[in-house]
Formats: structure tokens, C-alpha cells, sequence
């Protein structure tokens, strides 16, 4: 819901916390559900991803899946809902939930009760003290509007530890350039409200490169959220993903993208700025203070599994056999309620392959600051291509002299410069993969 759309020139579908990270077919591909067919004994997931698809208005940026909702689903949803977590629990089973996050679509603006009854079935079909204990993460998604103190109180007796409110920007001129309604004031009242019913971290996503903006303009964005005093920032460039309304305004004319450098410019300062503030950039689009970065996105970026719920919602597990199972649940809202089973009707599932699960590892590595491990990545290229990955070592060593990778300690990183230019070290990377 907050928007997100950092995605820079990575392939459609590469979203961060909206879980799909892989490139998808344009078309969609009905497939057979993929847990049906890993080996019964295999478990071991820690990370739950929820998407609750309702807004109360349909941004003209946004391209996940999300809708304004005339009919009343929201119950109807919540029934469906239940049924695919008890689904997908026994996946659970034996694991402590690590992560737990909550998107959208606007997750806050589900009712309370139908809220209580998300929370309580967790809790019973999943084993969440290591949320109880504040060892684990509960992020829930919230729009400034909807963040209502009554909802925060329900969110943190549930367990939720964090949320991530989708600001956006500061100023009434660029909300509405976003079609974001909301009162920039409420950002602050969002943020009391959390703190007031306990919930320990949370979050503002702000973006930058809208139409006209100028560099003065999102420097006073960065500084209003700066005096929130929350521990962790998100700063998106604003993308224009294909099949959006915003797109198609662009293209007709009606107004302009912001030029590269502006945008650079943005995205340097920003860097700078918010270290002098005491949060490091931990990915290209996401700033923390020590200990507050956002554990589910990381359980993403390293590749660790996750299973996602509700239409659209992506899932990863790793295969036993090698490579990875990736896929997601339909993106309509009306076929996944209509559909049969505990399981979600599902779309586009990958069969496992290494050299894919490499290549993604290559892509996400180079967008956060922790890099890759130098010489696993070289060892299992090796293992894949049956030959001495010299062209990948050469391709890293370029980028090494040219400032954008440090090679130091055994890992790939990418250095501050390296951050700007991520999707093309991502895309040297791993077509030296061959
Ligand atoms: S609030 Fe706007 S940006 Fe967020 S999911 Fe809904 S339509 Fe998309």
C-alpha cells in the first residue's frame, strides 16, 4: 500500500516488501499448487506474508494489486482468509514465526473485528512466542488516515511490533500529483497512535521524484520525517510501472518525469542526510538505526522462504532437490474467494532451478549493503556451469575498480556509488552468470 515502488529498472514484478521477487511471465499461468508436490517431511518456514487487497482509493502510481471494494468483502475475505492460513500452517509447524507482514493493498482499513479474528487465529495455529518475546517481527502496513488509536490498540495486543505508515511526502502539492488523500498531518498522529499502544518500531515511507519536485522540496520531506524520531525510513524514486494510469497520463503528455540527475541528486543526499541522522542505508531504498532494519524485507533480500496469503501474494520455498519454488496466489479477488480447497488458487509457479536462484541472489545482493558471499556465489556458479566462472569474477572485479563493489571480507557490497547503479551492476552480474 505504501507504494513501494523502488523497483528502479529491475523487470516488472520485482517488488520489495509486496514479496515478488522474481521476474514473472506477463501472462498469467494457472498452476497446480507447488506444496503439493515438495516431500511431505520438508518444513522450515519462518516468514508469513499476508496481502489484504482493499483501498479506499486506487492511486494512479500503484501497479499491486489492490482495489476499492463496492460489494463488502472484507468478511467474506477474512472467512477465505482463515482458511488458506490453516492451509498453509503445517509449513509452520515446528518453526517459530520470525516474521510476520501485513500489506496491501491498506491493511488498515480492516475492520477491528475482522482484525481480532486474523490475530487470534495466528496465535492459535502458529507458533508466535518469538513475536510475543519482541525477538520476532510483526509489521502491519498503514495508511496516515486510517491508523486510528482503536486499530493501533487492537494491532499491539495482537502481537504487532512494528508498522510502516505510507507518508509518501509532506507536502499537499505532491500527495496530490500521487493521488494520495490523505492529510500530511495524520503521519504524525499515526505515529503517536502506534507509540501510545505500545507498538515498539515503526516505520514512514516517503517518495521521491515526483513531477516538479524540487530538491529543496524533498529535503524538507526527508527533515519532517527526520523529527518524527522513528528508527527506520524508506525513500522510493518514484517509477512509472507499465500499466498504471500515472504512466499513461505521463505518456500522453500531461506532465513530465523528473530528469536522472535531479533524481541522483535526491537519492545522494538523501544517503548523506540520513546517515548524519543516525540511519545507514541497509538496501538502496531503506534506512535504519542500528538493530531496527526490517527483518521480514531481509528474510526476502537473503532468500530466506516465505509463504504468502491473499490474492497476489508471492511465496518462495527452497527446494530440497536445489534452486528454489517460487509462486503466487491469483491477483482477483473474486477467484480467490471462489476457489475451492484450504490452499489459494495459485498462478505462475516456477520449478526449481540453481542457476536462477543464483542469479536472483546476484540481483538482490548488490542492493544491500551487507553484499554476497564472494566465494559461495563463485562456488556454486562453478557447481551450475561445470567450469570456472571467469567471467563472473571478471565482471566483479570490474566493478570493483570502477568504486561501485567492495570486495572486502570475502563479500560482494556495493559502495555508496555502487547503490546509485545496483540494477545495472545487477544486470552485468548475471549475464556474466552466462
Ligand atoms: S494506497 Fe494507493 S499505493 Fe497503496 S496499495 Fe492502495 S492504491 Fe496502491
Amino acid at each position: 500500500m505504501n507504494g513501494s515502488p523502488a523497483t528502479g529498472s529491475l523487470p516488472p514484478g520485482f517488488a520489495d516488501h509486496h514479496t515478488v521477487l522474481t521476474v514473472l511471465p506477463q501472462r498469467e499461468r494457472p498452476s497446480a499448487h507447488p506444496l503439493g508436490s515438495v516431500p511431505a517431511g520438508w518444513r522450515g518456514v519462518s516468514s508469513l506474508y499476508i496481502h489484504m487487497p482493499f483501498c479506499s482509493h486506487k492511486c494512479h502510481y500503484c501497479d499491486f494489486y489492490s482495489l476499492v471494494d463496492t460489494r463488502d468483502r472484507q468478511a467474506a475475505f477474512v472467512d477465505r482468509l482463515t482458511r488458506e492460513l490453516e492451509g498453509v500452517a503445517p509449513w509452520f509447524a515446528g518453526t517459530p514465526l520470525r516474521t510476520v507482514f501485513v500489506g496491501g493493498g491498506t491493511p488498515s482499513l480492516l475492520r477491528i473485528d475482522l482484525w481480532e479474528r486474523v490475530l487470534g487465529l495466528l496465535h492459535r495455529r502458529f507458533d508466535t512466542r518469538a513475536i510475543a518475546s519482541g525477538e520476532g517481527e510483526f509489521t502491519v502496513e498503514c495508511n496516515p488516515e486510517s491508523a486510528s488509536g482503536g486499530l493501533m490498540d487492537v494491532l499491539a495486543a495482537g502481537g504487532v511490533n512494528r508498522v510502516s505508515i505510507g507518508a509518501q511526502s509532506f507536502e499537499v502539492r505532491h500527495l496530490r500529483t500521487l493521488e494520495r488523500r490523505h492529510d500530511p498531518e495524520n503521519v504524525a498522529r499515526a505515529v503517536e497512535a502506534a507509540r501510545r499502544a505500545g507498538i515498539a518500531r515503526q516505520s514512514v515511507d516517503l517518495i521521491f521524484g515526483v513531477p516538479g519536485q524540487t530538491l529543496g522540496e524533498w529535503a524538507r520531506d526527508v527533515e519532517r520525517a527526520i523529527a518524527l524520531g522513528t528508527t527506520h525510513l524508506s525513500c522510493y524514486a518514484l517509477t512509472y510501472e507499465p500499466n498504471t494510469a500515472m504512466t499513461a497520463r505521463m505518456r500522453r503528455g500531461e506532465f513530465e518525469s523528473i530528469d536522472e540527475e535531479s533524481e541522483a541528486e535526491m537519492m545522494v543526499w538523501t544517503a548523506a542526510r540520513l546517515r548524519e541522522a543516525g540511519l545507514a542505508r541497509y538496501e538502496v531504498s531503506n534506512f535504519a538505526a542500528p538493530g531496527a532494519e526490517c527483518r521480514h524485507n531481509l528474510a526476502y533480500w537473503r532468500q530466506a522462504q516465505w509463504i504468502g496469503v491473499g490474492p497476489s501474494a508471492a511465496s518462495h520455498v527452497l527446494d530440497p532437490t536445489g534452486g528454489s519454488r517460487r509462486w503466487r496466489n491469483v491477483p482477483r479477488l473474486d477467484d480467490y474467494l471462489g476457489s475451492d480447497g484450504a490452499l489459494g488458487p495459485v498462478v505462475d509457479a516456477e520449478e526449481p532451478d540453481p542457476r536462477r536462484l543464483l542469479a536472483e541472489r546476484l540481483m538482490t545482493g548488490v542492493r544491500i549493503a551487507e553484499g554476497v558471499d564472494a566465494a559461495r556465489v563463485m562456488a556454486e556458479a562453478r557447481s551450475i556451469s561445470g567450469e570456472s566462472p571467469d567471467r563472473l569474477a571478471e565482471c566483479a572485479s570490474r566493478l570493483v575498480q570502477q568504486g561501485w563493489l567492495d570486495a572486502g571480507d570475502g563479500r560482494w557490497r556495493p559502495t555508496d556509488a555502487g547503490f546509485l547503479f545496483a540494477d545495472r551492476m545487477a544486470r552485468d552480474l548475471m549475464a556474466a552468470l552466462g
